[in-house]
């Protein structure tokens, strides 16, 4: 009875639970679907802000500058005499491979899907297109992909964050990929062209962050979607894209929201940010955190992953919001709720992560002390007014890459990180753990598009079921040896649960919105 797919397989990989079976189609489950949140980024340009948004990749052992000659102008071929590939430079395999071998220490379940899937291939026949950031985290799920059974053929989601040693080790493993580290925009749509035009091979799944690969086969290649059997895709930007097509009627065949999976918002939002803001500010500017005033705008997800770490450090940190429950939230969790306007003078850093525009404008900068550090954790650039910097009379001075000392004629400074732009992802690394959970979520939404019998999905753009969620979760913690409790029939009969989960309904927004532990769930506000 448990034919759903390639998920029957997962339903014998639990260790850590009783017999584990995934079985949404017969239960009449109501994905929810909801619309992502609101792209912000204009759709109509030529080349996508994603692709373009800078990028810090983990440890890269190469720049572009040490071979000028364009990847697109080289003949390159691997070890096994296979060119069907376009990278910078394959000789930088080994290194890659060493990259690889490091990210697969964090990324235990898809590991795990790995040493299953020695006898049973969910994706044997899958022929999956990617478009992603091209880094050691990503090449441990094409290597799983292609451990369940599918071929892969790869592109870069952005034009800056291909590790190019962990592209070239791809390449050697024979994998197709077209990217390399500053590729131009027309490299940019060569390399996505290269990986779907390509005689007697046609894709049949699409792994998408940013939506650009997914447009491009509209754009080109329509036919194409008569033998996809679905998208899957990772972006804000993208998930938007999508919502905007199925409105229109012309999204073609089924996709998958990652974005939007309980444990990827979570892990993206609080976790990661928690332990990447340190990141960020220390490689950038060596500060001291303990005792430091610091300013978080914006009390959500980001912000209490932000406020918790710094907090932790021994800085004395200050919270604004504009959401009276968020602001609740702060103040019980021991932070003093302030205006930006009461502060600004006094404090050594501001960071924004409100997801809004304008949080910080001119008068703000105006205002902050000697080289007070500005940077902004959320999705785009728009929080921290920096156009308002561009003036005659302030002088900029780049001093270290991503930082900039912004001059006032009486020799004030401010210190400016990115841009404005997303400090973790332009100057410190992401936890490898926080990526093996997209990445796994991923794996697992392409396996329930590629086995999902006809009809469970329509064409139009779903959540990943609440139950693959919690089984990314614990497939996680496996890393922990941590021990579960099981529900007895008597507490499942009292809560009205199978003993197998789902364990929440899924407009439950999970407590741990706030990092110290005891805040309220979302879902009362
Ligand atoms: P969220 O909606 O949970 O929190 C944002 C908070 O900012 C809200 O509570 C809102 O009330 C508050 N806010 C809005 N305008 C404000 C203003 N003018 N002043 C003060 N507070 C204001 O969102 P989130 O999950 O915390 O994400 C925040 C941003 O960070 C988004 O843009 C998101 O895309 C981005 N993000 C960044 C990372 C990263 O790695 N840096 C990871 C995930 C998300």
């Amino acid at each position: 009875t448990e034919n759903y797919g390639g998920l029957i397989l997962m339903s014998h990989m639990l260790p850590l639970f009783p017999p584990y079976s995934i079985q949404f189609a017969d239960q009449k489950q109501e994905f929810n679907k909801r619309p992502s949140k609101i792209g912000r980024r204009s759709l109509s340009r030529s080349i996508s802000q994603s692709s373009t948004d800078s990028y810090s990749s983990a440890a890269s052992y190469t720049d572009s500058s040490d071979d000028e000659t364009s990847p697109r102008d080289k003949q390159q071929k691997n070890s096994k005499g296979n060119g069907d590939f376009c990278i910078k430079n394959i000789k930088q395999a080994d290194f890659g491979r060493r990259e690889i071998e490091i990210a697969e220490q964090e990324m235990p379940a898809l590991m795990a899907l790995r040493k299953r899937a020695q006898g049973e291939k969910p994706l044997a026949g899958a022929k999956v297109v990617g478009c992603t950031h091209i880094t050691a985290q990503t090449a441990v799920l094409m290597e799983t992909l292609s451990a369940l059974g599918a071929q892969c053929r790869w592109a870069a989601c952005n034009i800056y964050s291909t590790q190019n040693e962990v592209a070239a080790a791809l390449a050697e493993g024979g994998f197709s990929v077209f990217a390399w580290k500053g590729e131009s925009e027309d490299d940019f749509w060569w390399c996505i062209d290269r990986c779907v035009n390509v005689e007697g091979w046609q894709p049949n799944m699409i792994l998408d962050d940013g939506g650009d690969l997914t447009h491009w086969i509209y754009k080109k290649y329509p036919n194409m979607f008569k033998k996809i059997k679905g998208i899957v895709e990772e972006s804000v930007t993208g998930v938007h894209r999508l919502y905007q097509l199925s409105k229109a009627g012309k999204l073609c065949v089924p996709a998958m929201n990652v974005n939007d999976s309980v444990t990827k918002q979570k892990f993206d939002n609080l976790y990661c940010c928690r332990e990447s803001i340190l990141d960020g500010l220390k490689r950038t500017t060596d500060v001291m955190f303990g005792g430091k005033q610091v300013v978080v705008c914006g009390y959500g997800e980001v912000g209490k992953g932000c406020c918790a770490a710094l907090k932790a450090m021994g800085s004395i940190v200050y919270v604004t919001e504009i959401d009276p429950i968020c602001a609740l939230q702060a103040c019980m969790d021991g932070f003093r709720l302030v205006k930006l306007s009461e502060v600004i003078r006094q404090v050594d850093i501001v960071i924004t992560c409100t997801g809004n525009k304008n949080v910080v404008v001119r008068d703000h900068l105006d205002r902050m002390k000697n080289s007070c550090i500005v940077c902004n954790m959320g999705h785009s650039n728009t929080e921290i007014d920096v156009a308002s910097l561009r003036t005659p009379e302030l002088t900029w001075e780049r001093v270290r890459s991503q930082v900039d000392h912004v001059i006032w004629p009486d020799g004030k400074r401010v210190v400016l990180l990115a841009e404005g732009r997303l400090l973790n992802l332009s100057c410190s690394t992401v936890p490898t753990f926080v990526l093996s959970i997209t990445a796994t979520t991923q794996a697992l939404a392409l396996i329930e598009l590629y086995n999902a019998p006809e009809g469970r999905y329509k064409q139009d753009v779903y959540l990943l079921p609440k139950k693959m969620d919690e089984y990314v979760a614990s497939l996680h913690l496996l890393t922990f040896d941590a021990h579960l409790t099981e529900l007895t029939d008597e507490q499942a009969k009292y809560l009205g649960l199978n003993k197998n989960g789902p364990f929440k309904p899924n407009y439950y927004r999970y407590s741990l919105k706030s990092a110290l532990r005891f805040s309220l769930p979302r879902f009362y506000c």
